[in-house]
This record gives C-alpha cells, structure tokens and sequence, in this order.
C-alpha cells in the first residue's frame, strides 16, 4: 500500500503513520517528493492495514499498489532514478555507455583498451574477472588479480569499474573494487546473492535472465531495493528463443516497457544480445532509439585473440564507430551521450 500524505504535512504527522505501519508488522519505506510525501507499507497484504492508515492525521490517501513488485514500481515512485558511479550516469536523458573485454585477460590488455575506450567517450569500464563459463573447463577469470587491474585501469583512465559477482560469499571481495556490481543472467534469481548486493551499498548492473519474465525480472529488482539500495539499473541481454541466427534475441521492446513499468534505468547489452560484432552496432543504434538509458558492449583490441566471447567484441575503430552513430541517434531522440 501507499500512504499518501497531505501536500504540507508535519514530519510528526509522518513520523506517526510510520509508527502505525510498522505496528502493523509491515516495512515502511519513505519517498519524499517535490510537492507531498508518500510513505510505501511493504509486507504480506493484511486485513483491516487500509482503514487503520487511513484515519492518520495528515494522510490524504492509501492506494493498494497493485504491480507485484513494489519499490521497483512506478506506482510507488514516479520520479526516474538515475545511477551514478564517478562520470558514469545513467539515466536523466543521459545514455551511460559501460565498454571493455568480456573478461579480463592481462594487465596491457586492460590497460590499453581502457585508454582507447576512454578517448572514445566511455564512462564505464567492464570486464569480467569472475566468469561465469557454461563449461568448467573454459577460463574461469583471473579473479581476485583481475579486480585489482580493474582499480589500476580506474586510477588511471577514471572509468568507473563494472564487473561481474557471481557469489554471495564474493560480495565483500568484489565491492572493495568495484563501483558497480553486475549480477549476471545466470544469477538473476540467485536470490541470497541479490540480498548480498543490496546491503553492499554499491550500485547493481541486474542483468536478465535469459528465460525471465518482465515480472520475474522486476521482482529480482525488489530483492536489491528492499536491502536499501536505490541505485540499480536493468539490463536486457537477450532471451532465448527457438530462434537461432543469433546467439539470444533481443527484444528491444523491453526498454519502452520497462519505462512504463518502473522508474529504474534500462541499459541494453547488444553483444551477448546478439553474439555477432558485425549485429552490435546496429542494434546498439536501435536501443538509443528506444530510449534505452546506458549500453554495455563487449570491445577487445584484437577480437580473435579474446579468451572469451571474441565473435561478439567489437574492434576499438568500431566502437568509435557505434558512439558517433548513436550519438546522433541519441541527439534525434532528446538525449544525450
Ligand atoms: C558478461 O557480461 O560477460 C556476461 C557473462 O553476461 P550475461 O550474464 O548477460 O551472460
Ligand atoms: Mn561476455
């Protein structure tokens, strides 16, 4: 339920309403506006909760919030959240761009391509260091030893850092390096792993599953807020389908849909969307023209030595390429990047 308040009343009016709503064994969760104050009542649905809220001095309203996700929703929330780490922004009709390899490999590897990538216009620098492979006997990441080149290649370029944690147990670890924490598709629904990210106090790349629905998506979301933490974005990567020219298919109606639906950023990843460089521009094009608020692609120096995920990396002169591209697409549609 949503309690809203009065335009103009008193934080002891507010204060008392949370007071109520926590007697009622549920979790508040407060939204100040520019013009009135609306507080969330979060938990199992109980009989009577309406009509008790209802008669507090100062409320104007409770409305059920009928989206199955709540802090996610934009009934809840109609402002959009923008994501912010060092010069990445996402979201504000500002399109965050996040680039880097598939995973981290060596120390010039990163080095150099976060350079190049930094020239480029990236905010974000991604890479993998914990991988998640489907074969176990694929390269695993450089763990620990990649985070650590991550925060050298930050020091040295500004990029914020994404990348990857696959591990409840990890978080602590990873969050010491990162400035986003990407939960991979693999993970969506790892739901203690959710819970861990969300006490980190880090923003979240939550990248969806494969075979999520928007709802199951959603509600991977709410298991990050309700923990306290506001900043994270959605990114689309691709579902499977029986279609199979590309490696997923990407539904960029998800974007638009998302945007109806929730107030948090959408950022579309046209590689693992499609898993062929040569698709990834024009797709990343279409995802600006969407409305998409930040894209995560795959780059690599030179694509066919990439230890992972080669096919579908970009060449530095190609990602030169799809920002001067999408830039102007983003300048048609009132954004920019
Ligand atoms: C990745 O970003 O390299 C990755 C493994 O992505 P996903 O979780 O979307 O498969
Ligand atoms: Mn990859």
């Amino acid at each position: 339920m949503i309690v809203v308040m009065k335009p103009g009343a008193s934080q002891q009016q507010i204060d008392h309403v949370i007071e109520r709503i926590e007697q009622l064994g549920l979790r508040s969760h407060i939204i100040v506006g520019t013009e009135r104050t609306v507080v969330a009542a979060l938990g199992e649905k109980r009989d009577g909760a309406k009509q008790a809220l209802e008669t507090g001095d100062g409320v104007e309203k409770v409305v059920p919030i009928l989206a199955p996700y709540k802090m996610a929703s934009t009934e809840v929330k109609k402002e959009r959240t923008c994501v912010k780490a060092l010069g990445l922004s996402v979201g504000n009709r500002r399109i965050g761009v996040i680039a880097g390899p598939c995973s981290v490999e060596g120390r010039s590897q990163l080095l150099e391509i976060a350079q190049m990538l930094k020239e480029a216009g990236a905010t974000g620098l991604r890479g993998g260091a914990f991988k998640p492979r489907t074969s176990p006997y694929s390269f695993q990441g450089m763990k620990e030893k990649g985070l650590e080149l991550l925060a050298e290649a930050r020091q040295q370029t500004g990029l914020a850092v994404v990348t990857e944690v696959m591990a409840p147990e990890h978080v602590p670890l990873v969050a010491k390096y990162a400035d986003v924490l990407q939960v991979g598709a693999r993970n969506m629904q790892n739901y203690p792993l959710l819970e861990r990210v969300g006490e980190a106090g880090v923003p979240v790349l939550l990248k969806r599953g494969p075979s999520a629905t928007m709802d199951e998506f959603l509600l991977a979301a709410e298991y990050i807020l309700k923990m306290g933490n506001s900043q994270v974005m959605l990114c689309e990567r691709g579902i499977r389908t029986f279609e199979d020219h590309t490696r997923f298919t990407l539904p960029l109606a998800t974007v638009p849909y998302l945007h109806q639906t929730t107030h948090l950023p959408v950022v579309v990843d046209p590689s693992h969307g499609t898993g062929k460089a040569s698709l990834v521009i024009a797709m990343a094009r279409a995802s600006v023209a969407a409305g998409a608020d930040g894209l995560i692609v795959e780059v690599h120096q030179d694509p066919e030595k990439a230890i992972s995920d080669g096919y579908q990396s970009l060449t530095p002169a190609a990602f030169r390429e799809m920002m001067a591209e999408c830039r102007k697409v983003a300048a048609a549609v009132g954004m920019e990047m």
